[in-house]
């Protein structure tokens, strides 16, 4: 039998309402994720590796301005776009992270560098830009970065102190109300049964005092392990990082034998929701079987794989 393959994307997830989209953005959203989703999967079927099938997918969507990762990250209190992004290798259980991160373009090769190239795993602030440059990586000035709905976004708190850690729960509803997520994530299993994962984001909205969520954080927002899955999560990131999120569905699946899709509605559905985390996650096992669950209004999700399944969403499953 062949070696399947799959991968699977996200967009972010949070209060995405139909009552709320035009067909102008739904189209958007849906062109910028479809984009992302062929090019990983191009390289999949072309016998690429999964790690180089989820930097491709995220550079796409860090490119893309509607996305809160790269170009259109979000505003910190100080009104610039601080990034953090992680990729993880589930052959080697290598990784590579980076928070804090300014004016690099792609945020996602950052921590593929640091994976590659550094004997670390996760680099922070202006230590991570400086390695940034020594690898050659590309810089961009802040207006690259700027988008107006997230100037805009950021504007109506930009005076409050919606979002610090010291918020209360009816903050964290508000912003989740104005739907301020928009991280990105892909994973996939290639040719080989080799299984890799990716995040990035500019965080939070009107995130201060250095505040890094759970993306760049390897096992909370992003893991991978060939012998369970893969997985990438988005969603208020504090509680995804108490429940150490992604490493728990393969804990799950790896000591209980749970399936991908029984481990994944396990953390987000119970033990995220005891924590009153929002969100959501995406993952693929080694046997190339996807999910998407959140328990959020929505998630801008896609999966695709060699059975011929496709699918993309942005709501709720009636
Ligand atoms: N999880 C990210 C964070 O807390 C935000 C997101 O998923 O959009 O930084």
């Amino acid at each position: 039998m062949q070696q399947p393959i799959s991968i699977v994307i996200h967009g972010g997830a949070g209060t995405i309402l139909k009552s709320d989209m035009t067909v102008e953005l739904e189209a958007a959203y849906s062109s910028g994720l479809e984009s992302a989703l062929s090019k990983g999967y191009s390289i999949l079927e072309n016998g690429g590796t999964s790690i180089d099938a989820v930097r491709a997918a995220i550079t796409m969507l860090e490119d893309h301005i509607l996305f809160n990762a790269g170009r259109g990250s979000v505003f910190t209190k100080k009104g610039v776009q601080e990034m953090d992004a992680a990729i993880m290798d589930g052959a080697t259980l290598k990784a590579g992270s980076i928070a804090g991160v300014r004016n690099v373009r792609n945020p996602i090769e950052l921590a593929y560098e640091v994976m590659t190239n550094s004997n670390h795993v996760f680099l922070s602030g202006k230590g991570a830009n400086d390695f940034a440059i020594k690898r050659g990586l590309k810089l961009e000035p802040d207006e690259y970065f700027f988008s107006q709905f997230r100037y805009d976004q950021w504007k109506e708190i930009r005076d409050s102190d919606t979002y610090s850690l010291d918020h209360t729960h009816q903050d964290i509803a508000e912003l989740m109300k104005d739907k301020k997520f928009g991280t990105v994530g892909a994973v996939a299993l290639d040719k080989q049964g080799n299984i890799a994962a990716a995040t990035s984001t500019g965080g939070m909205t009107n995130k201060k005092y250095g505040r890094i969520g759970d993306s760049p954080i390897i096992g909370a927002g992003t893991y991978a392990n060939n012998k369970t899955c893969g997985i990438s999560c988005t969603g208020h990131g504090e509680p995804f990082i108490r429940a150490v999120a992604a490493h728990d569905v393969n804990a799950i699946m790896e000591y209980k034998g749970y399936s991908l899709q029984d481990a994944m509605n396990e953390v987000v559905h119970h033990k995220l929701i005891n924590l009153k985390g929002e969100g959501g996650m995406i993952g693929v096992d080694a046997a190339g079987n996807t999910a998407m669950v959140f328990n959020s209004a929505g998630m801008y999700r896609a999966m695709k794989n060699s059975k011929g399944e496709q699918k993309i969403g942005f709501y709720k499953e009636a």
